[in-house]
C-alpha cells in the first residue's frame, strides 16, 4: 500500500481545491476505514455486511440461522449474532467520526455460508446436533442453478424480515451508542438488489419500525437515511418510483454490468480476455465502465430520479468509482460521491478534481 509523506498531502490538498465531487470509500472493517481516511476519503459509500459473519463465533450462529426451518430458532441465533454486528457498527462509526456511513444489508446467498467439503458438513452437522444427511438435505434446499439471479439481496429480508430486523437493529443502537459518547454520527442503511419500488418499501417499512423502537427503548434519536443500491437494470427504468421512497441511490455498478451485458461476474474469465484481443470489447466493463450501453442505464436512474426527488443523493460503490474516466463520467452525470476501496481514493480525488476542471466550472473564491 502506498505511503503518503508530507508532500503528497500538502499536493493533495492543492488537488482537492478543484474537486467538488466527494470521495468516499468501501470499507467494512474499522482498518480499513482508518486507511482510507488517511487517503482522504470523506466518509463510506459501502460497508458490505457478508464478510461480518466469518468469524469463528458469529458463523456458527450464522448456520444456525440458516439451517433452522423455525422463525424461533432462526431469531435466537440472530439475537446472539445481534451484539457482534452491533459491536463491528460502533468501530466502525467511531473510526469514522461523524463522516456519512452507508451500511449495506446482508447481500449474499445463504448457502455461501455453508460448507460443501464433505468433511466439514460431517463436523457441522455434529455441531448443530443434527444428522449429516438432514444437513445435506438442507444444504440441496439451499443451492441454486443461478445464485447471482437467486435468492440474495433484498429478497432474504424480505423472505426472512427478522435478518433485516436484526441489522437494522445492531446499526442503530451503535449509532446511538456513539451518540451517547458525545460523537457524531450519520448512518445510512442501504437496501441491496432492489428492482421493484414494493420490495424497497418493504425493507424501508422494517428499518423504520425498528428506528421507532430502538429510539423508544433508549430515549435517543440519531438521523439516519434509507436508500438502496441500483444495480438491477429494472431498478433504473423505474428510478422514478423508488425515488419516491428512497433518500439516497447508489449505483452498484459490479451488478448492474453483470446483468446488462449477462456477463457472468464469476465466469466471464473465460472469454473477456479472448475479446479483449480480439477487439470486441476495448476494455474490461467490470472495471472500466461501459458507458455506451451502462453508462446510459445509470444516466437514466439520475435523471429520473432526481426529477421525482429533486435533492436525490447520488453516488456509485461498483469498483468503477475507482477507475479514472468511469469517475469522469460519473461526475458529468452530476453524483454527489464515488466510492471506491481504499488505495483508490487518491486516483479518484485526482479524477474528480480533473473532471471539474474539464468541465470549465469556475473555482469557488
Ligand atoms: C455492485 O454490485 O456494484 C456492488 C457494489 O455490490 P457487490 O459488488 O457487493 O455485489
Ligand atoms: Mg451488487
Amino acid at each position: 500500500a502506498p505511503q503518503f509523506g508530507d508532500n503528497f498531502r500538502t499536493f493533495m490538498t492543492w488537488v482537492d481545491e478543484f474537486r467538488d465531487m466527494d470521495v468516499r470509500t468501501n470499507a467494512d472493517t474499522p482498518e480499513d476505514a482508518l486507511r482510507a481516511r488517511e487517503y482522504g476519503a470523506l466518509g463510506i459509500g459501502l460497508a458490505r455486511t457478508e464478510h461480518m459473519f466469518f468469524g469463528e463465533e458469529r458463523i456458527r450462529e450464522m448456520r444456525r440461522m440458516i439451517i433452522s426451518e423455525s422463525e424461533g430458532e432462526r431469531r435466537s441465533a440472530l439475537e446472539n449474532l445481534l451484539p457482534y454486528q452491533r459491536e463491528d457498527f460502533i468501530e466502525i462509526f467511531e473510526a469514522m467520526e461523524g463522516l456519512p456511513v452507508t451500511v449495506r444489508l446482508l447481500d449474499p446467498p445463504l448457502h455461501e455460508f455453508l460448507p460443501d467439503e464433505e468433511k466439514e458438513v460431517k463436523t457441522l452437522a455434529k455441531e448443530l446436533g443434527i444428522s449429516t444427511a438432514e444437513l445435506n438435505r438442507k444444504i440441496r434446499l439451499l443451492s441454486e442453478f443461478n445464485p447471482m439471479l437467486g435468492h440474495r439481496g433484498c429478497r432474504l429480508g424480505i423472505t426472512y424480515p427478522e435478518i433485516t430486523e436484526m441489522q437494522a437493529r445492531a446499526i442503530l443502537e451503535a449509532a446511538v451508542e456513539v451518540k451517547s459518547r458525545g460523537k457524531e454520527v450519520y448512518p445510512e442503511i442501504m437496501i441491496p438488489l432492489v428492482g421493484t419500488a414494493e420490495e424497497f418499501i418493504h425493507e424501508r417499512h422494517v428499518v423504520d419500525e425498528i428506528a421507532e423502537d430502538v429510539f423508544a427503548e433508549k430515549g435517543s434519536e440519531v438521523d439516519y437515511k434509507v436508500g438502496t443500491m441500483i444495480e438491477i437494470p429494472r431498478a433504473a427504468l423505474i428510478a422514478d418510483k423508488i425515488a419516491d421512497e428512497a433518500d439516497f441511490f447508489s449505483f452498484g455498478t459490479n451488478d448492474l454490468t453483470q446483468m446488462t451485458f449477462g456477463y457472468s461476474r464469476d465466469d466471464a474469465g473465460k472469454f473477456l480476455e479472448h475479446y479483449l484481443n480480439e477487439g470486441i470489447l476495448k476494455n474490461d466493463p467490470f472495471q472500466v465502465l461501459d458507458q455506451e450501453g451502462v453508462g446510459q442505464l445509470v444516466e437514466m436512474g439520475v435523471t429520473k430520479g432526481r426529477a421525482a426527488k429533486s435533492d436525490l443523493k447520488v453516488g456509485i460503490c461498483g469498483e468503477h468509482g475507482g477507475d479514472p474516466s468511469s469517475v469522469a463520467f460519473c461526475y458529468n452525470l452530476g453524483l454527489n460521491y464515488v466510492s471506491c476501496s481504499p488505495y483508490r481514493v487518491p486516483i479518484a480525488r485526482l479524477a474528480a478534481a480533473q473532471a471539474f476542471l474539464r468541465s470549465g466550472k469556475k473555482v469557488a473564491s
